[in-house]
């Protein structure tokens, strides 16, 4: 994706994330401001990530892909996908990557270096659809490794841009701060396979019982088959960070993984 696509992409992404912070004030979980400093740092984080992507991870990738190319006569991927239904193609691209998506996720949390990276997505306080896009761009760089063996399948462009498109409506949705209502029977049955506020937000709960489980993505039945899964009708609430974790709560703090002063141990 060059240049110009990726203005179109930062549009509609944008946009996604305004329609679910807006449309989540009608209907809230938690009572927060609409609007708060952290949706304006995420979206600055947002911002600096696409520029990282675009001037720096993307071209990476590239030569990677070219150098493999010349030692290896093709581009390195899961498998091909060439000529199949583009239905067929939309859906084995969805359940291959949100797959490898819940073990990147899950190895972020099982290994200190990736935690290091990860916790930047975790560090937010004040949960909207803009937390989706909170992250460091070490994640961004290894999530590409990871999910361009996906992408590279032969599979065409407008099947890939729906794909993707999908994939952010389901963040924006996920870290949004709708009220789940899982004492109705409906939710509880896309509970079981659609991620949501709900599942996701406990993903987000600082409490050693939320601590390891709903690392999916888009869908919940990868922490169901892995046993991953926290089942609770409690609404999710007490979101962020330990105190040996917690990150300066600024742009440069959690760039630089700068730690957040702890009040008790200043020396003044
Ligand atoms: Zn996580
Ligand atoms: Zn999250």
């Amino acid at each position: 994706m060059g240049g110009i696509e990726r203005f179109y992409f930062i549009g509609l992404q944008w946009f996604i994330f305004i329609v679910f912070i807006w449309g989540a004030r009608f209907y809230p979980r938690n009572p927060q401001p609409t609007w708060s400093k952290d949706t304006l740092l995420n979206a600055g984080v947002n911002l600096w990530l696409h520029a990282v992507k675009l001037f720096l991870i993307l071209p990476l990738i590239f030569h990677l892909d070219i150098w493999y190319f010349q030692h290896h006569g093709n581009v390195p991927r899961l498998f091909k996908l060439e000529g199949m239904d583009p239905v067929w193609q939309f859906i084995a691209i969805f359940l291959v990557d949100d797959l490898l998506v819940y073990w990147v996720h899950r190895a972020e949390h099982a290994f200190p270096f990736m935690w290091t990276f990860h916790r930047v997505h975790h560090s937010t306080e004040k949960m909207d659809a803009s937390s989706a896009e909170r992250a460091h761009p070490v994640e961004s760089l290894y999530e590409y490794l990871f999910v361009h063996f996906v992408y590279s399948s032969g599979t065409p462009l407008p099947v890939l841009v729906s794909y993707v498109t999908v994939r952010w409506i389901s963040g924006a949705w996920r870290h949004s701060n709708f009220d789940f209502p899982m004492s109705s029977r409906w939710a509880r049955a896309v509970n079981r396979v659609v991620n949501n506020p709900h599942f996701h937000g406990w993903h987000h709960v600082n409490h050693p019982s939320a601590y390891g489980k709903n690392y999916g993505s888009m869908l919940t039945i990868w922490d169901r088959l892995f046993g991953t899964h926290l089942d609770t009708d409690k609404k999710p609430e007490g979101f962020g960070l330990d105190e040996n974790y917690a990150l300066r709560n600024r742009f440069l703090g959690l760039n630089l993984l700068i730690a957040r002063a702890n009040p008790s141990q200043r020396p003044w």
